[in-house]
């Protein structure tokens, strides 16, 4: 819906909001809030609210800390609980410096930029996202704990256990919120879960994502579980993706699709597909940002390792699924839910864009299971593979003269720094797969 001013005010006079949350995220993703009362919201809508950016993760030096918000009309939504005193809505902000420009360290401007850079090709990009996340037992001190409390499978039917309630409410409270889902289910995993969005505009889902984890971890509360999006939170079982699922749209008509096609796709969905797969190692760091995200990435749990496409096989980097017309579309498979979401919507579109630009050719699909493949033979088809942890993400990153334009050098800087500060903090500890190795040994 387009908002404007006026039907905001009138909307959240109808509806009791008592308090906005002024929401944007920082460089890492994580969802920040400024919470203001009702009152303060005319002065919000004209983007007059203030906060100190000093204060937050890689986003201003001290001399600059001044920060407007200037909220997303278009966002403004209802959460469908009450906190005591009344209802709480949500605004999606972008940030702005005090001179009116928007602020280089906003993710959301990052990825406008490139949506911007799109639309100049006549294109705009949609995207639909899988994310899959765990619901664990709280300890009897209310501190997450990684044991799961259902014995479910993959798309179980029966509603076993308070698990499955939680992740009907979580899809019930998005519904109201008008987010588009389109499924939900249990996933392989005990006390995995999965809920699917709609493909729609990217910003939007970018948006739908941040302020999605924030109700699933608020819900999950409610039914005294926790919510982790933590990619591999236990290890021998599958971890947590975002899958993305990308096309590009064209005054109103899918582009990736051609019936004339063996496989039904355009030469653009070839020439995307070529640009996911040739910038992959270079975006993972953003993709994938954490230690953790590594642990995700390994042969057997339905994650990619190396980097392929294919139309039909889960163990690929890309995968085309097999719905056609409107429907046509690619799916990125690495991507996972600690990933900034507007970052990593950034850097899909432009590495697909720059595949179409520079015309990269995504190379034949590869059929066979990759993760059966030897080195040999992976080197022979010419399949690389992905970074092996954060740190070689990160090298590639500090190559990638793509993701430095993407990113612009704000974020790509700090991003970087914070990386590497993660990286070393990581690599003096001591694991204790090591105790469990080692001790005994030496
Ligand atoms: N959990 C798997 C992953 O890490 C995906 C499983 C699936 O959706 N089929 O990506
Ligand atoms: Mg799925
Ligand atoms: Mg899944
Ligand atoms: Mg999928």
């Amino acid at each position: 819906m387009s908002m404007s001013k006026e039907i905001i005010l009138e909307e959240a006079e109808k509806h009791n909001v008592k308090f906005i949350h002024l929401q944007f995220v920082d460089i890492l993703g994580t969802l920040k809030n400024v919470a203001i009362t009702v009152d303060q919201l005319p002065d919000a809508l004209d983007g007059e609210i203030m906060f100190d950016g000093s204060s937050i993760e890689g986003f201003s030096r001290i001399q600059e800390s001044d920060m407007y918000l200037n909220p997303d009309l278009d966002t403004f939504t209802i959460f469908p609980w009450e906190n005591g005193h009344g209802k709480v809505a949500r605004l999606m902000c972008d940030i702005y410096t005090p001179e009116g420009e928007p602020f280089a360290g906003c993710p959301r401007s990052t990825l406008k930029n490139v949506i911007a850079e799109a639309e100049e090709m006549g294109y705009s990009m949609h995207a639909g996202p899988e994310p899959e996340f765990f619901l664990f037992k709280l300890s009897e001190n209310g501190e997450p704990t990684t044991i799961t409390h259902d014995k479910g499978g993959y798309f179980d039917l029966s509603p076993v256990d308070k698990g499955e309630s939680a992740r009907q409410e979580i899809s019930i409270a998005l519904e109201e919120m008008e987010f588009e889902v389109e499924t939900s289910h249990h996933e392989v995993a005990s006390g995995q879960h999965e809920i699917d969005f709609k493909h729609t505009d990217v910003l939007r889902t970018a948006d739908n994502i941040a302020t999605f984890e924030f109700v699933t971890k608020k819900i999950a509360r409610d039914h005294g579980l926790h919510a982790t999006f933590m990619p591999k939170p236990i290890e021998g079982i599958n971890g947590s993706g975002m899958h993305v699922h990308q096309s590009l749209f064209e005054d109103g008509e899918n582009i990736f699709y051609d019936p004339d096609d063996e496989l039904g796709l355009s030469q653009e969905a070839y020439y995307y597909m070529g640009g996911l797969l040739e910038y992959a190692p270079e975006f993972a760091a953003i993709t994938n940002p954490t230690i953790n995200s590594y642990k995700r990435l390994v042969p057997g749990y339905e994650a990619p390792v190396y980097v392929a496409w294919s139309s039909r096989n889960r163990s690929a980097l890309v995968r085309v699924p097999a719905a056609r017309g409107q429907g046509t579309r690619v799916e990125l498979r690495n991507p996972d839910p600690s990933s900034n979401p507007y970052l990593a919507m950034a850097v899909m579109l432009k590495a697909g864009l720059t595949g179409i630009k520079n015309e990269i050719d995504p190379g034949s699909e590869t059929v066979e299971n990759i993760y059966n493949l030897c080195d040999e033979d992976r080197e022979e088809k010419g399949i690389p593979s992905l970074p092996g942890n954060i740190k070689e993400a990160v090298e590639e990153l500090k190559q990638s003269e793509l993701m430095e334009e993407a990113l612009g050098d704000h974020i790509y800087n700090m991003f970087i720094r914070a990386k590497e500060l993660e990286w070393n903090d990581y690599k003096k500890q001591v694991h204790s797969w090591e105790i469990d190795t080692y001790l005994r040994k030496y």
